[in-house]
């Protein structure tokens, strides 16, 4: 793992990007977190999700792939149903450094008509691997807040150790962190581990699961 707590020096470099919501929280006195799960909706694990995030009584918000909404129609509505918020990971799961950027535009406005986010100024948007141009960010940013993070969980990486990656987690989070996991199959072994002892442990401290 490259690194876990993004770095200052990029939040400073990408000062329009979203990294954290730790000044709002600090204002506030709030502890929130900000979990979000990039990829799905998938069958399986994603109502897995769902139901763990339910018997914890915490929201979240989902980077959907509009390609898997329109596979799982029915997984991204319970998604709606229950309070979750939607944000925009594109309909194919580009990546911005490799993607021109009116193919990645159009990508990201197919991915949009498929998902209803709730009523809200800016729609949410997350670049899929983090990778996005300037130009895209200028693009975007009239129409979208774009959601990077404060901490990779790592659970997409099969190899990165089930204890060590909850351990990690759990050092890192402060109130207003944003937290990365995903529904993919990728992280499954992990994130199945990690998410309800993650939520168990910040439940305990009186934290509170909030949507972006
Ligand atoms: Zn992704």
């Amino acid at each position: 793992m490259n690194f876990f707590k993004t770095p200052l020096v990029l939040k400073k470099l990408y000062p329009s990007l979203i990294w954290d919501k730790h000044a709002e929280t600090n204002q506030s006195e709030k502890k929130n977190i900000y979990l979000t799960f990039d990829d799905g909706p998938i069958p399986d694990l994603t109502p897995w999700v769902l139901t763990t995030l339910k018997s914890y009584n915490a929201r979240a918000t989902f980077f959907c792939v509009g390609d898997n909404v329109s596979q799982h129609p029915e997984i991204y509505q319970q998604m709606v149903n229950e309070g979750h918020q939607i944000g925009n990971h594109t309909y194919h799961h580009l990546d911005g450094w490799k993607t021109e950027n009116f193919h990645y535009l159009r990508n990201i406005l197919q991915c949009e008509e498929l998902i209803d986010q709730l009523p809200k100024q800016k729609k949410l948007f997350r670049p899929p691997y983090g990778k996005i141009k300037l130009k895209q960010i200028q693009q975007l940013s009239p129409r979208y807040d774009i959601i990077m993070w404060d901490i990779l969980s790592g659970d997409f990486d099969p190899d990165f150790n089930q204890e060590v990656c909850l351990e990690r987690c759990q050092q890192h989070t402060q109130a207003g962190t944003i937290i990365i996991f995903h529904d993919n199959y990728k992280a499954q072994k992990n994130l199945t581990y990690v998410l309800p002892r993650y939520l168990e442990h910040f439940g305990e401290q009186g934290f509170t699961f909030a949507t972006l």
